[in-house]
């Protein structure tokens, strides 16, 4: 359970990473309800606010917490369905579901454990139906869960979207304060483009934020455009493939594309035109780039999405298809993937995130104003690039505190 903080308190490290500013020697924030009510230098904190007490980690680095843009709590590193590709993949993952029920609760407590122990103090999680929620909900972490729904099962768009509306809103009562409900249009492959399109327009009316997969894998690509390939007998029931044009073009012609939207994944068949229509939309990328690589999808262009003025966050997406629930590893992967600086990569996996979602103004860097999210790495301090020392660290392990609104929700220091 998480350790609730009282009264105001102090968090020091030797090196403080707010990533909206330069580093600090011996920084600390100063948190009161959960929220930060200043930042700066140990010695000047410590003496304006002398009653406080102090946790001062000298030899870790703070930083803020890991935002998860997109992931899935339920699966389990176990007898995880060969990768490879796409619609291989995806179809063992769909004769596995009746299975899968009986396990789907523990793995989610599980990998929500797990992202907790990386550092991670807000997740976008997506589950069908929104069965996750409990889970996210217990961990400590902020979040969102999406809850996915799939028409067939349903009835008519009008039906399925009015039914997965109204789940979201019940799902969303009596939860703590920083977790919610939402609705996502799982893919332009299972859900028809009619209730996508009254989905999209349902959300937006209720300031809803929607998550979406998007132009993942060639497969999808293959079943817009032609309505042929792996995709195109999914569930057997998705006959309105073969529209002629991309995944981004298709989503952008079913009302899909909005600030509100965070696209997963934009890893195969994504054109400059395609670029152009999601900066244009203002739609927000998830980057999940080792299920790219496990499921054979290609490489997301997120540099040329950056220099757009795109907002890319990180996804872990889920352990059948990832390693694990480490968003600074997968941070770390992008980094190398892409050959960006470990500043780039620190600021990807906090604030870039918290920019896709769309929650900027509440957390994703340690300012005054912001919730107290963060999480204390232990680091070396002969590294010669910090940012990227902090990454390495906290991708290995290196993670010994996470706090979520000043509530210490993780700490194998005991102090
Ligand atoms: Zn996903």
């Amino acid at each position: 359970m998480p350790e609730n903080q009282a009264g105001p308190v102090i968090f020091a490290a030797g090196i403080l990473m707010p990533v909206s500013s330069p580093p600090l020697q011996d920084g600390a924030v100063l948190v009161r309800d959960g929220r930060i009510a200043a930042v700066g230098d140990l010695a000047d904190v410590g003496r304006e606010n002398p009653d406080v007490e102090v946790r001062f980690f000298p030899n870790y680095t703070m930083i803020p917490g890991a935002v998860n843009a997109h992931a899935h709590l339920g699966f389990r590193r176990k007898d995880a369905p060969e990768g490879g590709t796409f619609s291989g993949w995806l179809g063992r993952l769909i004769e596995r579901l009746p299975e899968k029920e009986a396990w789907t609760a523990e793995a989610a407590r599980d990998c929500a454990r797990e992202a907790v122990e990386a550092g991670t103090t807000y997740m976008a999680e997506s589950s069908p139906y929104g069965e996750c929620l409990p889970q996210l909900a217990e961990s400590g972490m902020a979040g969102t869960v999406y809850a996915e729904f799939f028409p067939h099962e349903i009835g008519t768009p009008e039906e399925a979207v009015e039914f997965i509306g109204a789940k979201a809103r019940e799902l969303g009562e009596g939860l703590p304060e920083r977790v919610d409900a939402r609705v996502s249009v799982h893919s332009l492959y299972t859900v028809d483009p009619e209730s996508s399109r009254l989905a999209a327009r349902r959300t937006r009316e209720m300031g809803w934020t929607l998550a979406i997969h998007l132009s993942e894998s060639p497969e999808e690509v293959e079943f817009v455009r032609d309505g042929t390939g792996g995709l195109a007998d999914i569930f057997g029931t998705n006959e309105w493939g073969g529209a002629g044009v991309s995944p981004v073009s298709y989503a952008q012609g079913v009302e899909l594309l909005a600030p509100e939207t965070i696209a997963a994944h934009l890893a195969t068949g994504v054109s400059e035109d395609d670029i152009e229509v999601l900066a244009q939309t203002g739609v927000a990328a998830a980057h999940c780039p080792r299920s790219n690589d496990f499921l054979g999808s290609g490489v997301s262009p997120v540099p040329a999405m950056i220099a757009r003025g795109i907002r890319v966050g990180m996804g872990t997406d889920g352990l059948w298809s990832s390693p694990s629930m480490n968003l600074f590893q997968e941070t770390l992967f992008a980094v190398g993937l892409h050959g960006m600086s470990g500043a780039a990569g620190l600021e990807l996996a906090t604030l870039g995130g918290a920019r896709a979602l769309g929650i900027e103004a509440e957390t994703g860097t340690l300012d005054a104003g912001k919730w107290a999210d963060l999480a204390v790495v232990e680091t070396s301090p002969e590294d010669r690039d910090p940012a990227l020392g902090v990454l390495e660290a906290a991708a290995g392990g290196g993670v010994a505190a996470t706090v979520v609104g000043g509530n210490v929700i993780y700490n194998r220091l005991g102090r």
